[in-house]
């Protein structure tokens, strides 16, 4: 990894812009936006029906943590090794552990804090009437630095308290990135204006599913790639993040995956570096029209282990199995490389897609942190509440 040394605390001035009466510019009351297709429908386009429901919401949450599950017994094979140990079709059920729970990841563990810091960030915006969000998701991402067992920062006595950190099932090492390790125990916030380091891995895309889920498509864009660049300083770390957010935005609106995929490239051509993650999302679209196998695409694309070839891989997997999500995040994962963040990924994006209606309940049933997870989908869904009891578990700081 090449750290360079950030300025600390490096703002950036479009998250200043929030009114004194909580509003950001094209964002309503709930800090979430002025919808130009509230009722679901889209005039010259035809109808769209909006997503914007708890069942979607839960899809995308507990999807993601379905395909990260999936994925993680394969995460370090190759595909001949896979297919050695599991058969020609590969892993294609989650492995139970003896608690009797279908083990998530880093993946899932940081999207749920993700979740945690937009949420807390909007209720600082509407309560105080001025924040900084990738300020307060960097908060939320040193807590989960110390459910990976590092020590608090003291200067930040602050940060360490709401509801999530006290889940005791969180509180366990599940292959955390090295990246994510270093940028946050160094204490500084990488910004885009300030890269903390020049690395692109996965673990910025992998976890920026809650911004799709809670910003309109633009601003979507422009936080989760703000929120991905606290960690990973690369275009294609953070861009991609802020990709795969715009899409799950737009599914939430109601496009389809392709006009979603489509909307994301023309949202990625007005950002500088943009060129790897426009390269790996329209192979996924042309590779998705071919009959060639997934792994045959997928091994085109990459391997996923940095963000633009984990976001191709799992927009691909979404597209090639738009109405079928076990096929999906099996094809997601069962490849030669990063198998829990592209399964996750593909999780997300065809959880909020198709909702969790269209999840097998068997493996909703036994996904680990279920509750969490669609406690945290509810909660973003609602997005504030002016009491005390919300204040306590979301507090904006
Ligand atoms: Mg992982």
């Amino acid at each position: 990894m090449d750290d360079k040394k950030a300025k600390v605390g490096s703002k950036n001035a479009e998250f200043k812009d929030v009114g004194p009466a909580g509003t950001m510019n094209g964002m309503n009351r709930t800090g979430r936006m002025r919808n130009s297709n509230k009722n679901g429908v889209n005039g010259a386009a035809g109808k769209r029906v909006s997503k914007r429901d708890g069942n979607h919401f839960r899809g995308c949450m507990v999807g993601g943590a379905i395909g990260d599950a999936l994925g993680m017994p394969v995460e370090f094979l190759r595909a001949d090794a896979i297919i050695r140990k599991y058969g020609p079709g590969g892993i294609r059920d989650l492995e139970v552990s003896p608690s009797g729970k279908a083990l998530i990841t880093d993946d899932t563990q940081m999207t749920l804090f993700t979740a945690e810091g937009i949420l807390r960030a909007n209720n600082r915006a509407l309560s105080r009437g001025i924040c900084h969000f990738p300020s307060i998701v960097h908060g939320a991402y040193l807590r989960w630095l110390m459910t990976q067992g590092y020590p608090k920062f003291e200067d930040k006595w602050w940060t360490y308290n709401g509801w999530l950190l006290s889940v005791p099932e969180l509180h366990f090492r599940r292959g955390p990135g090295n990246t994510c390790l270093s940028a946050l125990s160094s204490g500084e916030l990488g910004t885009i204006s300030s890269p903390i380091n020049n690395s692109k891995g996965c673990g910025g895309v992998m976890r920026a599913a809650p911004a799709g889920l809670f910003y309109p498509p633009e601003a979507a864009f422009m936080m989760a790639s703000e929120f991905a660049a606290i960690t990973h300083g690369h275009p294609s770390g953070y861009l991609s993040a802020g990709a795969l957010a715009y899409m799950i935005a737009a599914i939430i609106e109601g496009q389809d995956l392709r006009r979603a995929a489509k909307g994301a490239i023309a949202e990625l051509g007005k950002h500088d570096g943009h060129e790897e993650c426009v390269e790996c999302l329209q192979k996924a679209l042309d590779f998705s029209r071919t009959k060639q196998t997934d792994l045959e695409a997928i091994r085109q694309i990459g391997e996923g282990w940095v963000g633009e070839e984990a976001l191709g891989i799992a927009v691909y997997c979404a597209l090639k199995h738009p109405d079928d999500f076990v096929g999906a995040v099996v094809a997601a994962v069962n490849h030669d490389g990063d198998s829990d963040s592209t399964g996750a990924i593909t999780g997300n994006i065809l959880g909020a897609y198709l909702g969790l209606s269209r999840i097998p309940p068997a493996w909703v049933d036994v996904i680990e942190l279920r509750d969490v997870l669609i406690q945290v989908a509810d909660d973003l869904l609602v997005g504030y509440r002016d009491d005390e009891e919300w204040g306590k578990k979301y507090p904006g700081c």
